[in-house]
């Protein structure tokens, strides 16, 4: 039993790591089933989370539902608000945030998960698009 617990969780690792940008749980759960038909979405779900847990993965709670991530370094989250993709910041994280409320506090350990929100550039595209196209863009004709 043992040894069959240990090969799922080693099959949902592998479907975090090689589904990248941020799958959610169910993106996971298809792509696990391809590997062992008889999965449940349960267990697949229990792993997810025993990872996250032993610090494997990072779970990501993003305002659209929760992701999952294989990188595990410290950085911020990009999500967009219409379509709920999560990016990575291109960014380093602001040290200097945590280190200035751990001043400030006196709180130690202080570490941050940052989400940011904004709209995609493909979403800005389709709204650009739903809006009426060009004609919506239009500057005013000059006299
Ligand atoms: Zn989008
Ligand atoms: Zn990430």
């Amino acid at each position: 039993m043992e040894r069959r617990n240990t090969r799922q969780r080693q099959l949902v690792l592998d479907a975090v790591q090689s589904l990248c940008d941020h799958p959610t749980a169910d993106e996971i759960y298809l792509h696990v089933r391809e590997q062992d038909a008889h999965i449940s979405r349960g267990t697949v779900y229990r792993n997810l989370h025993l990872l996250a847990d032993t610090g494997e993965i990072l779970s990501v709670k993003a305002p659209g539902g929760e992701r999952f991530d294989r990188r595990m370094d410290h950085h911020a989250h990009l999500v967009c608000s219409e379509c709920g993709t999560v990016i990575d910041v291109p960014l380093p994280p602001d040290a200097g945030l945590c280190k200035k409320t751990e001043d400030l506090t006196g709180y130690a350990n202080v570490t941050s998960s940052t989400i940011l929100t904004g709209i995609c550039p493909s979403c800005q595209k389709r709204l650009e698009k739903a809006a009426g196209g060009e004609g919506a863009m239009r500057p005013a004709r000059m006299a």
